[in-house]
């Protein structure tokens, strides 16, 4: 049982919302740094036709879902001419001429092909820019994904602020890096995604059950329903716009009470294709204590790597954010600019 909050007063929920938004701008990217992220996919895309003729390569993950950062990494996916999917394909050969002919581009560095993984990748480092990428073959459900969540990025840009604040944290409390064994910031996307479809009001509402009566909606993408709705203009509009009008301060620190007090990591799923609950049970994933369902590839969960020592980390992080984050103090000391630092 945690001790309950002290009432927030107007001026300590104001500083919050400042610093939550002074987050978002001190590390979105600005639209020189998009277009520089553009500028290598093009450069890439035809080094790479000079073997794979047929070759495209599209960029997905925080370069394209409005929730990237400046140093984020370049997730590229390749696909070829012709060719629907893999089917057929010997993707690990190629990843393998891929890293081949990458290691004679003259910009790249640390070329290195790494194909005992679920999907195989190349990855390698842009030495102009400092960025490390990595590039996967007919990874097309990642494409869908990226498109949804830059949809609910553009409907609210509390939205999009939210899911800045929460990878910040995510990375300064060492939650944040699947690759270490916690989660993948597609993971706390995801959880941030639903809370904001669980507040009341929502600020969001649930993309894969609205649809036009005449338009069915189903697209199979790899067995998957990838359908959603992505009408913004419609989105946005007054009619279906939700009424919810907090602070992105108060949504902050609701989150982090969402996940430390009312959510029920036992009974239910995190999912954020349905606005009805969704029960471990009915999932049969009860052996893990964080559930998250991707939107698409249902079979998956996002926290199954978890270990049960980690996933106490991740708690205990949501348990101290919501202590440091709900508690205001009278003044900083000097040094601290804002509540962040104090992790
Ligand atoms: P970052 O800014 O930290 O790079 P990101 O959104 O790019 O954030 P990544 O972990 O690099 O996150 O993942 C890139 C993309 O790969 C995600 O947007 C998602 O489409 C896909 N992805 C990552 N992890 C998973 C996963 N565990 N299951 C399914 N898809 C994933
Ligand atoms: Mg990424």
């Amino acid at each position: 049982q945690l001790a309950p909050l002290p009432p927030m007063t107007p001026a300590f929920l104001k500083t919050l919302n400042t610093v939550c938004q002074q987050c978002y701008r001190d590390f979105a990217p600005d639209d020189v740094e998009l277009g520089v992220r553009e500028h290598i996919l093009q450069d890439l895309e035809s080094f790479v036709k000079r073997q794979f003729t047929g070759a495209r390569l599209r960029l997905f993950g925080s370069s394209k879902n409005g929730f990237g950062f400046k140093q984020s990494d370049l997730d590229i996916c390749m696909v070829l001419d012709g060719q629907e999917t893999a089917e057929g394909l010997d993707c690990i050969s190629i990843i393998e001429s891929l890293a081949r002919l990458l290691r004679k581009h003259p910009g790249l560095r640390n070329i290195l092909p790494i194909t005992t993984a679920k999907v195989p990748i190349v990855k390698f480092y842009h030495a102009r820019t400092g960025l490390e990428g990595d590039i996967s073959l007919y990874n097309t459900l990642a494409l869908h994904n990226t498109r949804l969540l830059a949809s609910y990025a553009a409907i609210d840009l509390r939205v999009k602020m939210l899911c800045y604040v929460t990878k910040v944290f995510a990375k300064l409390c060492d939650i944040g890096d699947a690759s270490r064994g916690s989660l993948s910031s597609y993971g706390f996307t995801l959880m941030v995604l639903f809370y904001l479809q669980q507040r009341n009001p929502p600020v969001i509402p649930v993309l894969q059950e609205i649809y036009d009566e005449e338009k069915k909606p189903e697209v199979l993408v790899d067995g998957w329903n990838v359908y959603f709705y992505d009408d913004l203009d419609k989105l946005v509009s007054p009619s279906i716009r939700q009424k919810n009008l907090e602070s992105v301060g108060a949504l902050w620190l609701g989150l982090l009470q969402f996940y430390t007090e009312t959510f029920d990591f036992r009974e239910h799923v995190i999912s954020i294709r349905q606005s009805a609950a969704l029960t471990t049970f009915n999932k049969q994933w009860t052996s893990k204590y964080i559930v998250i369902e991707d939107p698409f590839d249902l079979n998956h969960n996002l926290g199954a790597g978890l270990s049960r020592r980690m996933t106490n980390f991740i708690m205990k992080a949501f348990i101290n954010g919501r202590s440091v984050f709900g508690t205001s103090v009278k003044a900083y000391p000097p040094e601290y600019t804002s509540p962040m630092e104090f992790f």
